[in-house]
């Protein structure tokens, strides 16, 4: 019996949570389609609430988790020199992994076309914003204020300043030593606040699944059917082939047991629908369970919420492959091309947040002269997709800190091995 118990960490809870969530949505809206009660009392009430609070709960921790943990990483850092090549290779490998996943996701929807008919073009509109320009992107990534780039939740801005403040710590000397061992100890007290949050991922999932199965419509999947099975084909392989593959290849470790480990990141991250919300669990889970130091994962990980976006990348890519077949518009070597720098530019712009990729996508169709109108046909399917490829995109940021950990050294490789290692029980 105790066995059976110890095996129901917290995966099995979170799963459970999501099974009954969604049959207790489904069932609901089966039996009171249209009650008003329902909508305002579990809906938008007790679901609501219970969800939101749980997703606040996650993103109350970011900002000082984020700032703590990377000015603990900065300041052990003995050699500066090792930061630039740290973000060097953690950069390139991010936009290494980025084009290899578009050019899946292009390929893919060159092949299978899921956009030919053509008939799909009625009626559209599509309120498209404006993309930042590179200038502009260059310039905002240094705060005037720290302070408001916390409460704005700026992650590049407070990367950046973190980073500035912890190199200063570490050439004080005995002063800046005082300082460090207070943020090694903060950050040890709020490491302790994310597994507590974890242990209530049960019941934040349940009231996230169940109010999304009462809420959302599958009326509008058969007109995008193909286009919704290839962005999750392409997804599903992206994560399950591609990232193990990489893992092998470039730092020897054993697949599987990355694979096992990630499991509750991704049920968090596909729970919430936000890299950003999903870090704590990211970095709890790099730190703990992986066996990466906290001098990569605290920098490699806020970074790659912010920047390192494949799922959203491959939602772009298939997405203007697809609006350029219904719109029967014909797209040449030059186009493709341009779709993968665009993308790749799009995906780092986007936001950890919900729905934000699809926002970015207006910036690519531009860029091929396509319409952005496009984008209309696709929103109603997007929360499902936009669930699975924010899995997707914490797995990318989890694999390039497993190897830029490994190939720095900073990382225990009997932690990563062990399968109980820092689990969370639920
Ligand atoms: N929701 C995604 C994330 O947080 C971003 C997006 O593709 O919309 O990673």
């Amino acid at each position: 019996m105790s066995a059976k118990k110890r095996k129901l960490g917290l995966t099995g809870k979170i799963l459970i949570a999501m099974v009954t969530g969604f049959l207790f949505g489904y069932l609901l809206r089966e039996i009171a389609p249209d009650s008003q009660f329902v909508k305002d009392y579990i809906s938008d009430g007790v679901l609501h609430v219970v969800g939101t609070i749980f997703v606040n709960c996650l993103k109350m921790l970011v900002v000082p988790l984020v700032f703590v943990s990377l000015v603990c990483g900065t300041c052990s850092l003995s050699d500066p020199s090792k930061l630039g090549k740290l973000g060097g290779k953690t950069l390139a490998f991010y936009l290494f992994t980025t084009a290899i996943a578009l050019a899946f996701a292009i390929s893919a929807a060159v092949i299978f076309q899921p956009g030919a008919g053509g008939q799909l073009t009625a009626n559209l509109s599509y309120d498209a914003k404006e993309a930042p320009g590179l200038a502009d992107v260059l310039i905002s990534m240094v705060p005037t204020n720290p302070i408001k780039a916390m409460t704005d939740g700026n992650m590049l801005q407070i990367i950046i300043f973190a980073v500035i403040f912890g190199f200063a710590v570490s050439h004080v000397g005995d002063k800046g030593r005082r300082v460090a061992a207070l943020f090694e100890d903060l950050n040890e007290v709020i490491m302790k606040v994310v597994t507590l949050v974890m242990s209530l991922a049960p019941y934040g999932v349940f009231a996230l699944i169940a109010k999304l199965s009462l809420t959302l419509g599958v009326d509008k999947l058969k007109d995008v059917f193909m286009y919704f099975v290839l962005v999750l084909a392409v997804l599903m392989f992206h994560g399950m082939v591609v990232y193990p593959v990489l893992l092998k290849f470039f730092s020897g470790l054993n697949p599987l047991m990355f694979v096992r480990k990630m499991r509750d990141v991704q049920l968090f991250a596909f729970s919430t629908a936000s890299s950003n919300a999903t870090l704590p669990v990211t970095m709890e889970t790099a730190e703990h369970r992986m066996g990466v130091n906290n001098r990569v994962a605290s920098f490699t990980l806020p970074l790659g919420a912010t920047i390192n976006m494949d799922g959203t990348a491959i939602m772009q890519g298939v997405a203007t492959v697809f609006i350029a077949q219904v719109y029967n518009v014909h797209l040449g070597f030059g186009d493709y091309v341009s779709v993968v720098i665009t993308a790749t530019l799009a995906s780092i712009g986007t936001a950890g947040v919900p729905g934000v990729g699809l926002i970015m996508l207006a910036m690519v169709l531009k860029q091929v002269g396509l319409p952005v109108e496009g984008i209309a046909m696709i929103i109603g399917v997007d929360r499902l997709l936009d669930m699975v490829r924010t899995a997707v995109n914490v797995t990318g940021d989890m694999v390039a800190t497993v190897i830029v950990g490994k190939s720095e050294k900073d990382f225990n490789e009997d932690v990563y091995n062990d399968s109980e290692a820092g689990k969370t029980k639920g």
